[in-house]
């Protein structure tokens, strides 16, 4: 079976036992504080789990995307150097939302994995969970009765907390599960020793393909288990590594889901693919090079066409740091010295045509994005090299220079010993891998102080969590109501209740959380700012919300104090501050006018990368790839406008099926979550017809004026407009206006003012050059009869004068004309400039070097007597100084210097 055959017969045959079949969520999660990327099938999920939203279908079934590179589950250091681990790899999984449980789902694992895919029974080990006495767990004796039917009993093994209870998080939903593994060894070998003493044992020939999660608990912040309102399912099995069971292979690279890549990685790099080289020999990091590579590149381009640039923070600095193991793979051991990681995206789009389609329509970005990450990176790698061979030249043992480098840690290392603290440098600025330092420091025959390297590292990953560290407390429930209902569609005063809350510390600071079972609070969310606004209480107390923001289903109050116990149960009136969001919603209206009229100017390749309305101004980030010239921005601006002005009713349609208003063509983003009723925002059928789930204008007319403030780049084909709207544009434009009335009365109110500049500009010009003029002929004067003033003493041709001239360059030409035509010089000018006193010394180069005078030490010398201080070179020096008056005694004691 092909890897697209073993997809569809998953999905067939849990459809054939009811389940729905549902798209995966973006891998990129939105909305839940406690995880960046999706980890599991069941993520998206977890709001059912919890009972905080309803389950459309009792029975799910999908392939995820997956990314297991951050927080709980975290296996970037394994992809690659292993066969089975991916950072980025599809979950099968079949789901029941309190539906059937436990005898089902397992009947129809092994059902699907030896009737349907025919695997072979004595092959196959099963796990259940042995018990904890500590969580006060028993064993799962249920899922052991109901394995024994299919399983012989030596094929059914207990395992640990750690193995059979499956946790997405820190807190979260949580239960026993059962895993499936498969012993991939020769009959020969599973005759020596027996599989069941190599489950769960890292044997790369003996791994878990499919978990079977039976979710019953919620595990809380103080680590305690709360049972769940109802009892689920969640299974998730390794596609790649069903793939590589199915179709017989040792490791999940030798499968159809990889071989294509790695062989064009093959052929580019003119190395073959052998995995049989052991640990650090050529074949073994040429092979490891070529796994990172295929894998990398998936987990890059699905995040990036999910909607996550690689950037300096948070998810998008995690898809960076992939993206950089990847391009310094491909440097160290492929032989890649130039951008190489991109060519691989066209080829990955194409394998998943029809699976995750997003990647195909966004390839030609996504190549893009990557291609400059990889540029810029290469760049810093190059600089990091250059660094490193710097500092090891002028560290290395019994050279003298070492001295010039001033830290003395650094010195320390004379030892030949890379110092932890530099190469540290080397990883946090250079991004260089540490075992990538310690390969060039070996190659020179040093060694890396591994120690200094670790404390440096352990001191920045506590300076992180202590910027970031959030407490956050469990929720207390005040009523007990699952139900949330957002009112501020329609209204921006609601009657509600308190359902719960809990408190919250980040950096010192305590604040409170408050969900509302009925709120007209609007949530932040698709680039729309959350709204601010009171709760106002019957006993005439008033709580501030300072933000509001979704959790998963939930929509979070954020507030600096809690009412009074007594008013916590009370109904409340929740209102939104009017203003603030009668100006976000122009913004955000504006915001679909303006993606509109890109697309009809720039082209239908503009997608949205990335927005922000709040009650200031909006920001649109969309992929095009060159700069919008000022007359592109003029006609979006115009087209816009006269949107505006035609005062174009909202159509606001809630609950339209999703491939209604996908075939309707309607403008989706990628990366959103929709669900299976989405709702559309028009404004004029023709023109503007978008998902989404924000606040808008009654009509285009209430943005008043749209104007655009700036146009910029914010990553690789990745471009950026500001724009204001409403009142924001009013006085923006009232400002403007008033500068420009500013100028014309500066300008005596010219006719045209742009004229009038050039005229003034053009003066000034002729100013300028008829001044410098000037000050050359009055120093040419004064050369002629300073000449005249020469002493001849012992042979020298003195000359001490005071000057007048507007500037020191005046001074210094001056000087240097008096050299050219008088030998012997030796020259000491006092120059009064607007109040300052300047002291020029020039002495004749032969006098220099005959009798030892030095202009530099002459000059400070004679910058006491005006209370200043210079230097400069033995012929020439300069000084400056506080006192105008000091310098008739300066050109006094000049003479001294060659008495
Ligand atoms: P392992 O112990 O092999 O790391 P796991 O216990 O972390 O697996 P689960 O969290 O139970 O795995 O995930 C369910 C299934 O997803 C696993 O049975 C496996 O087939 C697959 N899987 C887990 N992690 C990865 C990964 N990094 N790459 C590919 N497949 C994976
Ligand atoms: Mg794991």
């Amino acid at each position: 079976m092909t890897a697209s055959e073993i997809r569809k017969a998953f999905l067939d045959f849990f459809a054939s036992k009811g389940h729905q079949i549902v798209p995966s969520a973006p891998i990129v999660v939105k909305n839940d504080p406690t995880l960046m990327f999706t980890n599991a099938g069941m993520n998206q999920f977890k709001d059912i789990f919890l009972g905080e939203a309803p389950a459309k279908y009792k029975r799910v079934a999908d392939t995820q995307r997956c990314l297991r590179v951050s927080g709980k589950h975290n296996d970037l250091e394994e992809v690659g150097i292993d066969t089975y681990h991916h950072t980025m790899f599809e979950m099968l999984g079949n789901w029941s939302f309190g539906d059937y449980f436990k005898k089902e789902a397992i009947e129809w694992s092994w059902e699907l994995l030896t009737d349907v895919y025919k695997i072979d029974k004595d092959r196959l080990y099963v796990t259940i969970f042995e018990g904890d006495e500590k969580e006060g767990l028993p064993k799962d004796q249920e899922a052991y009765d109901y394995w024994k039917q299919y399983v012989p009993e030596d094929h059914i093994l207990l395992g640990n907390k750690k193995d059979n209870f499956w946790e997405m998080g820190e807190t979260g939903p949580c239960g026993p599960c059962s895993e499936i593994h498969y012993d991939n060894r020769t009959d020969e070998e599973r005759q020596k020793v027996s599989g069941a003493t190599l489950v769960n044992a890292d044997d790369p020939q003996v791994i878990e393909i499919w978990n079977n999660v039976f979710m019953q608990f919620n595990r809380l912040k103080d680590g305690s288990l709360q049972p769940l309102p109802a009892k689920h399912v969640d299974t998730g099995m390794g596609f790649e590594r069903l793939v590589r069971v199915l179709q017989r292979k040792s490791s999940n690279y030798d499968t159809d889901v990889f071989q294509q890549l790695i062989q064009f990685i093959a052929e580019k790099s003119k190395k073959t693919y052998n995995s049989s080289g052991i640990p650090g020999d050529t074949d073994w990091n040429t092979a490891v090079a070529m796994r990172v590579l295929a894998d990398h590149v998936r987990a890059v381009s699905f995040t990036i066409a999910d909607g996550q640039l690689p950037s300096n923070n948070k998810a998008g600095y995690v898809i960076r740091r992939i993206l950089r193991r990847a391009v310094r793979y491909q440097y160290q051991y492929l032989g890649f010295k130039e951008p190489f990681l991109n060519t691989l995206v066209p080829i990955l789009a194409g394998q998943f045509k029809g699976v995750f389609d997003e990647l195909w329509s966004q390839k030609d970005f996504v190549q893009r994005v990557v291609l400059e990450e990889e540029t810029a990176f290469l760049r810093t790698l190059e600089q990091g090299i250059k660094k490193f061979e710097e500092y090891t030249t002028v560290n290395r043992q019994g050279s003298n220079s070492a001295a010039v480098y001033r830290d003395a840690d650094v010195i320390q290392s004379l030892r030949n010993e890379l110092d932890g603290k530099f190469a540290f440098e080397l990883s946090d600025t250079y991004g260089f891998p540490i075992d990538l330092t310690e390969l060039m420091t070996r190659e020179i025959g040093w060694t890396v102080d591994m120690e200094g390297f670790n404390q440096a590292l352990a001191e920045q990953k506590n300076r992180s969590r202590a910027a970031t560290a959030i407490d956050t407390g469990d929720w207390v429930i005040v009523k007990d109501d699952d139900s949330i209902a957002f009112t501020g569609y329609d209204e921006l005063e609601t009657i509600s209740h308190i359902t719960k809350y809990r408190k919250v510390s980040a950096k010192g600071k305590e604040q409170y959380q408050i969900v509302l079972d009925k709120t007209p609070f609007y949530a932040e969310s698709g680039g729309q700012v959350g709204d601010t606004g009171q709760l106002v209480f019957p006993d005439g107390e008033i709580i501030q919300v300072t933000d509001t923001k979704k959790e998963n289903a939930l929509i979070v109050h954020f507030v600096d104090n809690m009412p009074s116990d007594k008013a916590i149960g009370d109904a409340l009136t929740a209102i939104v501050d009017p203003e603030r969001r009668n100006s976000i919603q122009e913004n955000h209206s504006a915001t679909h006018l303006l993606h509109a009229a890109l697309k009809q100017v720039l082209g239908s390749h503009v997608n949205q990368k990335g927005s922000l309305v709040n009650n200031e101004y909006l920001r649109f980030d969309f992929s095009h790839f060159a700069k919008v010239t000022d007359e592109e921005l003029a006609r979006i601006e115009a087209i816009v406008n006269e949107k505006v002005r035609e005062n174009i009713p909202l159509k606001e349609e809630r609950n339209v099926a999703y491939q209604v208003a996908i075939t309707s063509g309607v403008t989706a983003l990628f990366g959103e979550k929709y669900g299976e009723y989405v709702r559309v925002i028009t404004f004029d059928d023709a023109f503007s017809k978008e998902l989404c789930g924000g606040t808008h204008v009654k009509a285009t007319g209430q943005i008043g004026y749209f104007k655009i403030i700036s146009e910029s780049a914010v990553a690789a084909g990745v471009r950026r407009v500001e724009a204001i709207t409403g009142i924001g544009a009013e006085n923006y434009i009232n400002e403007q206006s008033k500068l420009i009335h500013q100028l014309k009365e500066l300008l005596k109110n010219p006719k045209d003012i742009g004229k009038s500049i050039e005229t003034l500009l053009e003066e000034n010009n002729k100013l300028k050059k008829e001044l410098e003029k000037s000050v050359l002929e009055k120093s040419s004067g004064l050369k002629n009869e300073l000449a005249k003033k020469v002493q001849d003493i012992n042979g020298i041709s003195f000359i001490a004068e005071k000057v007048t001239l507007p500037n020191a360059d005046a001074v210094k030409n001056l000087a240097y004309q008096l050299k050219d035509i008088v030998p012997n010089l030796f020259l000491v000018l006092g120059a009064d400039i607007e109040g300052k006193p300047n002291l020029t010394v020039m002495i004749s180069e032969n006098l220099v070097k005959d009798k030892g005078l030095n202009a530099g030490n002459i000059i400070r010398e004679l910058a006491k007597e005006i209370q200043g201080g210079g230097g400069g070179q033995p012929f020439y020096a300069t000084a400056g100084g506080k006192d105008v008056s000091g310098l008739d005694k300066a050109l006094e004691k000049a003479k001294d210097f060659i008495k």
